[in-house]
């Protein structure tokens, strides 16, 4: 097995790996570092949670440990898909690069244009950015491409999904051709094949296995849900999603709850928090700011429940869960094995737990058919019934989402930008929010625009789509942990 002494990475790097807990590279690790560090092209398939993200972090500090950087040129170059990706990258570098004078800045919407200016005009080594953001600031004159000698380009195929990939162009056109290209996505495109032949230069190919189906280490379990009446069935349904965490007991150490829309993502931490759960919501119309606290604070265990849409949990590691509640049947089947791959990792067990409502079963029928399994039906943890006799806590703190049309229902990733309607006042003072439930902050409207306008923003369909609006194969297992659990089992 390959060492990551083996591989010819600066001690200062090899320092802080050892001080990570890293006890040997992973696949993709092993098989992108050794070309990328003799000056090579890297065509990395590889998904998140494979490690591919130290794959191009570690020999670019190698690389780039040698020489200073200039006041607004940036010596290399790493373009992500969404904001959290991107901060994700500048995260996992100030833990490799810690032992090394090597700067960093990192340009994404929602953040304000000074700061991030002040970082460039220092001059940065390592420039990590949004592709819309970057030419925002390569258009104001304020930076300039000419001296990267390495460019990243992570998660192409989301790049792709979400309209980035004329602005990946133009970016390319806009580095210095001599350049160094790492480049990876989970899958290969058409449109990302013609890429990679037109800026890639003889690329040594890496290509790691990807997850197909949920790990075996995650227990499932799906609650059939009816509401006693319409006009109830909403808060009955948060009040079964209670008794579900109540019935797991100290076993639930800390969950990501599901909903496939922003206003019930808002809705659902907002009547968790009425009834004592520490839990705040997480989706793409919350600021930045507000969004990074809440992650933070969810991976360092100082929040218990993250309810999140899809769209902004996809991509972002987060370790240790120890269940997974979906409050509603995801509309895409593969999101299902996205969603509970969040749990079970690294051969813990986890428990995902879904509520389906009746009008969901046939996106219950479809994940059933994805991956080829019964999931088993549990009982409501109050007996049958009891759904129905629980609308006595309803909550009219909290207000419901405007009702949709029958057969109108969107997705977290189609639903317009839009404050949701707070269709009453809030009575109890516990139930205000600390902040307007999905109100944008005009900075980072502003910046997607800006995205928008710059990328075209369009998917395959021609739909429009936001900065952070992900789709395609996502935040797996890592598959080489479980590649080994799966090998530890087998012996
Ligand atoms: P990534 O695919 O880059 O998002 O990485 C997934 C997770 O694996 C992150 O939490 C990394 O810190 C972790 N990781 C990366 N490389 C290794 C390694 N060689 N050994 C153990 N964990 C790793």
């Amino acid at each position: 097995m390959t060492k990551f002494t083996d591989l010819n990475l600066d001690p200062k790097v090899l320092k802080a790996i050892a001080e990570a807990g890293y006890e040997s590279p992973t696949p993709i690790q092993a098989g992108a570092i050794p070309p990328a560090l003799l000056g090579k092209d890297v065509l990395g398939i590889a998904q998140t949670g494979t490690g591919k993200t130290a794959s191009f972090t570690l020999p670019m500090i190698t690389l780039l440990r040698r020489g200073r950087a200039r006041a607004r040129m940036p010596r290399s170059l790493v373009l992500c898909p969404t904001r959290e990706l991107a901060a994700q990258v500048a995260e996992n570098f100030d833990v490799y690069a810690k032992h090394t004078k090597l700067t960093k800045a990192l340009l994404i919407g929602g953040v304000s244009f000074k700061e991030q200016d002040a970082a460039i005009d220092r001059g940065v080594d390592v420039l990590i950015a949004t592709p819309g953001r970057l030419l925002d600031h390569f258009e104001r004159g304020k930076l300039l491409l000419t001296g990267v000698q390495i460019m990243v380009v992570d998660e192409a195929d989301r790049m792709l999904d979400m309209g980035f990939i004329p602005d990946i162009e133009r970016i390319f056109k806009l580095t210095p051709f001599t350049r160094q290209t790492l480049f990876f996505s989970a899958t290969m495109a058409p449109e990302i094949e013609r890429i990679t032949n037109e800026f890639l230069s003889a690329p040594e190919r890496i290509e790691v296995a990807r997850q197909a189906t949920a790990s075996e280490t995650i227990a499932q379990g799906v609650v059939m849900f009816k509401g006693s009446r319409r006009d109830r069935a909403d808060s009955e349904k948060r009040a079964l999603l209670r008794r579900l965490i109540d019935a797991e007991g100290d076993a639930c150490s800390n969950a990501i709850i599901f909903c496939n829309r922003k206003v019930d993502v808002d809705i659902v931490a907002k009547s968790l928090r009425k009834y004592g759960y520490d839990a705040d919501p997480i989706h793409g119309d919350l600021d930045q700011s507000q969004r990074t606290r809440t992650l933070e604070s969810f991976r360092e265990g100082g929040l218990r429940f993250l309810v999140a849409s899809d769209v902004a949990a996809r991509g972002l590691d987060i370790p240790a869960v120890s269940h997974v509640f979906n409050f509603d049947v995801p509309s895409h089947a593969e999101d299902y094995v996205h969603r509970i791959g969040r749990t079970g990792r690294a051969g813990r067990s986890g428990k995902a737990i879904m509520i389906c409502s009746t009008r969901d079963e046939k996106y219950f029928d479809a994940v059933e058919s994805l991956i080829q399994k019964e999931i088993p039906r549990l009982a409501d943890p109050q007996g049958p019934g009891h759904a129905a006799a629980d609308h006595g806590d309803s909550e009219p703190e909290v207000a419901e989402a405007p009702k949709r049309k029958r057969g109108r229902r969107k997705p977290d990733s189609d639903s317009p930008a839009k404050p949701a309607a707070r269709t009453e006042a809030p009575r109890a003072k516990e139930a205000e929010p600390a902040q307007a439930p999905v109100a944008e902050a005009p900075a980072e409207r502003a910046a997607d625009k800006q995205d928008r306008k710059s990328s075209g923003n369009r998917d395959k369909g021609g739909r429009r789509r936001r900065d952070d609006e992900p789709t395609g194969l996502g935040d797996d297992a890592p598959a080489f942990i479980r590649l080994s659990f799966a090998e530890r089992r087998a012996g």
